[in-house]
């Protein structure tokens, strides 16, 4: 979608602090972090929400999120001392950008509940 700033983002036409690519998933820096390292994992392809994905994204989209979880975790240290992954969806759940994305977040003491 020509409008959707991670779609710009995936097709190099916005620039990014890029961290990661694999098939259908890349990752960058969050450019207003919330944590010493903030990340979002972002798939390739228009996804506007968690609603919105497929059976089909469910085997071939999803499980590369959570490798490159697993593999930013380790290249930024957070193995140990651990971190959080976030997807807001919707209206209620605080999401500004309508292309699915989970957020990495780590390198400090997070806080529960969130607001
Ligand atoms: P959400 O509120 O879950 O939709 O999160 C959207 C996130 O995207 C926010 O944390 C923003 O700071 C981040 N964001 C928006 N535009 C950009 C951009 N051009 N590059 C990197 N991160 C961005
Ligand atoms: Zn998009």
């Amino acid at each position: 979608m020509s409008d959707c700033v991670f779609c710009n983002i995936v097709g190099g036409k916005i620039p990014s602090a890029l961290v990661y690519e694999s098939e259908h998933v890349i990752a960058f820096k969050d450019i207003n972090p919330q944590a010493p390292v903030h990340l979002l994992i972002v798939p390739r392809k228009h996804i506007p929400t968690t609603m919105d994905i497929t059976e089909e994204d469910m085997k071939s989209i999803i499980p590369e999120v959570f490798a490159a979880v697993k593999h930013l975790a380790k290249q930024f240290g957070l193995e140990q001392d651990g971190f959080r992954v976030i997807n807001n969806c919707g209206e209620n759940g605080g999401q500004t950008v309508d292309h699915l994305h989970f957020h990495l977040l780590g390198d400090r003491q997070l806080t529960w509940p969130p607001g």
